[in-house]
């Protein structure tokens, strides 16, 4: 039996490792110099002005919405399609949860049900306080619209660009900040850029960017002139100025995520060549790749198919399960997050978003990083067509 091919995999190089093993013969292993250099290196590749290393995106997101004043009483939305943590967010700030469907062709929160649905809460004065708009596989969401939408209905936008590091929108580097007010990304090994566990905060407000970095460490401040007035005769050389937490991100983590950031342009190129072997070699099976907007230049994640019983005479679960059984540990992105018994929990019911469900029940995602030998691109190729080609018989 060949050896299991993964949906997602990092890529470590020999740099990689002699830069971790540089940080360890170091003098610090946290809160030392390599964490701003990662900062500084992706703020400038991203032409954003501010940068904030985090311990895991999931944590960015938190102080990214703290940052914006979500509190209780407040409302975010965001899509169903995507991580848990993009909605979790909202709920560590005592704030509430709602979900935008989908746009059926880019599988990222619709424009167009974002507005029908801000009409509706403009009424009943439940407008949402930040929209966290998630670019899905890569591709940019329509963050011109959106942001419009912004401007008219007075709420703040988050892009949750976990999968998109790398990716481009309108010819600029997603995390730019043009159409948000705070851009995440993540380096979980299936991401694109790896340091085990990390995130990073993007901004171009000076504000933003310093609340994210207080609330970081502790809500603690040491910069002199961040101190409150104290008695002249005490040493104060750190002040906290509200409830923090401990959300940094370490020095080996940092260098790791620092080398593997200086190759994300060939990490990218790789992954849109496996896109472009997997788009032709599927031109003609009943099975739906993933649509590419002429504005966007994806980071390619992810590669969801599209495979429907009607299309295909197979369920989903079956194709799934005959890959599997080939040791191609394909997968799928993502369950709704309302559907999610914690959030059943809390009143949501099946049919909400109606795009978001067909979506979940079609969409499988192939093997996909910038490490796939072409051997196992082609195995992929061969197995997806051995699977449609049996069910064409069977059909
Ligand atoms: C991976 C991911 C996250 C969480 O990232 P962590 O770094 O693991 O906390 C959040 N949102 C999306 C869309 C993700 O894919």
């Amino acid at each position: 039996m060949l050896k299991p091919i993964p949906y997602a995999r990092q890529s470590i190089s020999k740099a990689d490792i002699d830069a971790v093993v540089q940080v360890l013969n170091s003098d610090f292993l946290t809160q030392g110099p390599v964490v701003p250099a990662f900062e500084e290196a992706v703020a400038n590749y991203c032409h954003a002005e501010h940068a904030v290393a985090t311990s895991n995106a999931t944590a960015a997101l938190h102080l990214a919405c703290l940052a914006l004043g979500l509190g209780k009483g407040d409302v975010l939305w965001t899509s169903p399609i995507t991580f848990v943590a993009s909605a979790n967010c909202a709920l560590y700030c005592g704030a509430s949860v709602d979900f935008v469907d989908i746009d059926p062709q880019t599988y990222n929160l619709c424009p167009i049900a974002l507005e029908a649905k801000l009409l509706a809460a403009e009424k009943t004065k439940q407008l949402p306080k930040i929209v966290v708009a998630v670019h899905l596989c890569g591709q940019s969401c329509d963050m011109k619209a959106i942001h419009a939408l912004s401007v008219k209905y007075g709420f703040k936008l988050i892009e949750d660009a976990s999968h998109a590091i790398g990716a481009k929108y309108q010819g600029e580097p997603v995390g730019g900040g043009r159409y948000s007010d705070i851009t995440v990304f993540s380096f979980h090994p299936v991401k694109i850029i790896t340091s085990c566990e990390g995130g990073m905060a993007l901004t171009n407000n000076a504000q933003l960017a310093k609340t994210m970095t207080r609330l970081r460490s502790h809500g603690i401040s040491n910069e002199p002139m961040d101190m409150l007035q104290q008695p002249a005769n005490e040493i104060w050389n750190y002040q906290q100025h509200d409830l923090g937490f401990n959300y940094r991100m370490s020095e080996i983590h940092g260098a790791l995520g620092l080398s593997q950031f200086q190759r994300i342009d060939d990490f990218i190129n790789t992954r849109h060549n496996i896109a472009k072997k997997y788009d032709a070699s599927f031109k003609n099976l009943p099975i739906v790749s993933p649509w590419q907007h002429p504005d966007c230049h994806s980071s390619y994640h992810l590669y969801p198919i599209r495979v429907s019983k009607s299309a295909t005479g197979m369920t989903q679960k079956q194709v799934y399960e005959a890959l599997h059984l080939a040791n191609i540990k394909v997968n799928l992105h993502y369950i709704p997050v309302y559907l999610q018994p914690f959030y059943q929990n809390k009143g949501f019911k099946r049919g909400y978003c109606k795009n978001a469900e067909s979506y979940f029940q079609e969409s499988i995602s192939l093997p996909m990083y910038a490490g796939m030998s072409e051997e196992q691109q082609e195995m992929v190729c061969d197995h997806i067509h051995l699977v449609f080609e049996k069910l064409t018989v069977n059909a």
